[in-house]
């Protein structure tokens, strides 16, 4: 067994740290404006990241990116977790956003869809949660009815994350709604401008996403624009969803060192009745124990990146990231709020926008409950 990593990755993680505490974490209160990165601020910051050989890191090499593989982007999903500066769901200064469902398109797809977003002329916007389905998404309504060569789209879907910017969406929807998640979910590429898609409402939250209300009606779609074959809309998402779970893990790592480092400066710093917060044992507790949980979510997170390397199914592996990442980084975020009173609460410091952050991640992209559910089953039957 080695738990080092390897002397690349150590190096990696060396310069995107100091990229972080450089040029990120001081100006990290001023990158935003309206859920989204300044474009004088993007622009900047992307020529940087080129210059730190980080461009296109998530990308394959057979596509002109980088390839790095899922361990070493764990180190730089932890090491952008230490800052508030860039957009929680999307850092977009790495080059463009690449949903890697793109990857399972057929050759005419990639030509007109993934190697535009790889160019960075076309965006892409991802359409599976709807008012009546959203962690369960096999109950969906939206249904996709073959009509000759076409597809017609008839459903409502909401949260969609960057639908103003996109040009053309990944739809997610019913052809048979009896089979639901069995079977009967597609996949779709709607162009954006398509008669009959209508951006309804932009939907403000309490962090800084801005998702949208979305209506299909009567949309036309080319059957030469379904994903793979009929009923298998899930089937390719598979990996994609676990790299997005161990992502949850390795900011979850990020969040919390961070907040390791506000809390224990402050808690050193800040005296009440004589002493340092830093000499009360209530207050030395709460750092411990992320601390405790620090180390805990590395191990789990490095562990299943080690594991997906090595050709191994990590589903388990990357449900307990997810959950664990998530909740134990938004506490990690609610302790250090409370060590530093009401300075905690304003927008002075990061700690409150990675509470709003963190608290939301436990939401989306599968909320803990529905993992756990899923764990279960498993736990049931390994252990039944
Ligand atoms: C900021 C933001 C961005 C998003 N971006 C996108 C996007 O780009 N594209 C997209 O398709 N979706 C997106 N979503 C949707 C997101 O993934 C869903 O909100 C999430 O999956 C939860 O679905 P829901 O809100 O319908 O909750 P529901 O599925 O209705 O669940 C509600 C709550 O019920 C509980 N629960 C549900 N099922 C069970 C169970 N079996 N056992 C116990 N408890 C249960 C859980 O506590 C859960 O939080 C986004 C959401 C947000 C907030």
């Amino acid at each position: 067994m080695d738990f080092e990593l390897p002397e690349e990755l150590k190096m990696l993680q060396a310069s995107v740290r100091r990229f972080v505490d450089a040029e990120l974490i001081p100006i990290e209160r001023e990158t935003m404006a309206d859920g989204k990165l300044k474009p004088d601020v993007k622009r900047r910051l992307e020529d940087k990241a080129r210059a730190l050989g980080l461009w296109l890191y998530d990308v394959p090499e057979a596509y002109g990116g980088q390839g790095l593989g899922l361990l070493a982007k764990t180190v730089v999903w932890e090491e952008l977790g230490r800052t508030i500066a860039l957009p929680s769901r999307a850092a977009s200064i790495f080059g463009p956003m690449v949903s890697p469902i793109l990857y399972h398109l057929n050759d005419a797809q990639k030509e007109r869809y993934l190697l535009p977003v790889i160019r960075g002329e076309k965006r892409s916007c991802f359409m599976q949660t709807e008012p009546d389905a959203g962690g369960d998404p096999g109950g969906m309504r939206t249904t996709a009815v073959r009509d000759g060569d076409h597809y017609v789209i008839n459903g409502q879907k909401r949260f969609i994350t960057g639908a103003d910017d996109a040009d053309f969406a990944q739809v997610i929807a019913a052809t048979d709604r009896a089979k639901g998640s069995r079977g009967g979910i597609s996949a779709f590429l709607v162009d954006m401008n398509t008669p009959g898609l209508a951006l309804v409402r932009k939907q403000v939250t309490m962090m800084d996403d801005r998702p949208w209300e979305i209506t299909l009606d009567n949309v036309r779609v080319p059957a030469a624009n379904r994903i793979g074959a009929e009923g298998e809309g899930f089937k390719h998402a598979q990996n994609w969803i676990n790299e997005g779970r161990i992502r949850h893990g390795s900011r979850g790592a990020g969040v919390i060192e961070r907040c390791l480092e506000l809390g224990a400066a402050y808690a050193k710093s800040r005296v009440t009745f004589g002493r340092p917060l830093a000499d009360r044992q209530a207050v030395q507790w709460m750092l411990v124990d992320s601390y405790m949980e620090l180390h805990q979510l590395r191990l789990m997170v490095r562990h299943a990146a080690w594991k997906y390397e090595r050709g191994e199914d990590i589903r388990q592996e990357a449900y307990m990231a997810k959950i664990f990442g998530d909740t134990r980084s938004f506490e990690a975020a609610d302790r250090c709020m409370q060590i530093h009173g009401g300075i905690g609460l304003t927008t002075d410091l990061p700690i409150e926008r990675f509470w709003r952050d963190q608290r939301s991640m436990i939401i989306t992209e599968g909320p803990t409950e529905i993992l756990k559910m899923t764990l279960a089953r498993h736990v049931l039957n390994q252990y039944g």
